[in-house]
């Protein structure tokens, strides 16, 4: 145990690191002054300090993922002049997914989504602006504001197709056909019926309303938001990846009271849980007991 602690808080300081000089480098192209200061600062440590250094960064970070639902410093926010941009795409997002069903905005890709909003005055079309801050969302690079997990879509225009799918019509959800379905009816099977999913396949427009009504909620902030959602093209619910709950305790599920559950402990013995987002992993994200990993 005490070995397995220890090369995690090795991975982590690599990672946090490379987070650092990352995104020190990446600033400086852009031309912002401070961060290579800070980028110099870090390599000319001595050793002593420099894990001295680390070990404050750790310590940072822990408590970060910790908090992930507060505010930071560090945290960076959507500025002030592409905020009506912002939030017009938020509400034309959920207007459509209110024209189209929760059911079926669960799967729409891009261009079908353009397309539904242009054709009905009820979502009304997406303005150029619009589509511009989406497409800055999705080909920026997530780990400036500090999530660091790979990228799960090349293109914005991916989209899920149809047949690969199956519905879920009791949960809402889609599943992939195969290994995702086929571990959903095992785990059904195996672990009683007070399982329930509580999110499946997700395409780009729905991971675009989940990330940026999160980034609305606290006043854009991109960081914080992903703290908990994966921004859009990076989410492994486009791949096979989904979510499970215990039945009657809602929106609960998606908090650490899951690991209180029946559910939770039948899941973890039966080994179920190999986690996208174990508890303090490198990648920026939190704690995500609910999320079964697949692909
Ligand atoms: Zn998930």
């Amino acid at each position: 145990m005490i070995k397995k602690l220890m090369s995690d808080e090795h991975f982590l300081k690599k990672m946090v690191w490379r987070r650092d000089v990352v995104k020190a480098l990446a600033l400086s192209a852009l031309g912002i002054g401070v961060a290579p200061a800070v980028f110099a600062q870090t390599l000319k440590l001595p050793a002593g300090s420099f894990s001295e250094h680390m070990d404050d960064h750790i310590r940072d970070y822990l408590h970060k993922m910790k908090n992930f639902d507060a505010p930071h410093n560090e945290d960076i926010k959507i500025e002030q002049e592409a905020y009506p941009v912002f939030q017009s795409t938020v509400q034309r997002l959920h207007r459509l997914e209110q024209f189209v069903g929760h059911l079926n905005f669960q799967i729409i890709g891009f261009d079908e989504g353009i397309r539904i909003a242009r054709r009905y005055a009820d979502v009304g079309k997406f303005t150029e602006a619009e589509l511009g801050f989406m497409e800055m969302i999705f080909y920026h690079d997530a780990s400036l504001y500090g999530f660091l997990g790979e990228k799960t879509m090349t293109k914005l225009t991916d989209s899920i197709n149809k047949n690969d799918v199956i519905k879920i019509p009791d949960a809402g959800n889609y599943l992939y056909r195969g290994i995702p379905h086929q571990t959903l009816i095992t785990i059904r099977q195996q672990v009683s019926e007070g399982v329930v999913l509580t999110s499946g396949v997700r395409g780009i427009m729905k991971q675009f309303l989940l990330f940026l009504s999160k980034a609305e909620m606290s006043r854009g902030n991109l960081s914080l938001a992903s703290r908990s959602l994966a921004p859009p093209g990076y989410s492994f619910h486009a791949n096979g990846d989904f979510d499970v709950g215990q039945d009657g305790l809602g929106v609960l599920n998606f908090t650490e009271k899951f690991t209180e559950t029946e559910v939770y402990t039948r899941l973890t013995d039966l080994g179920y849980l190999k986690l996208r987002y174990k508890l303090n992993n490198p990648l920026g994200v939190r704690f995500e007991p609910w999320h079964i990993k697949i692909t």
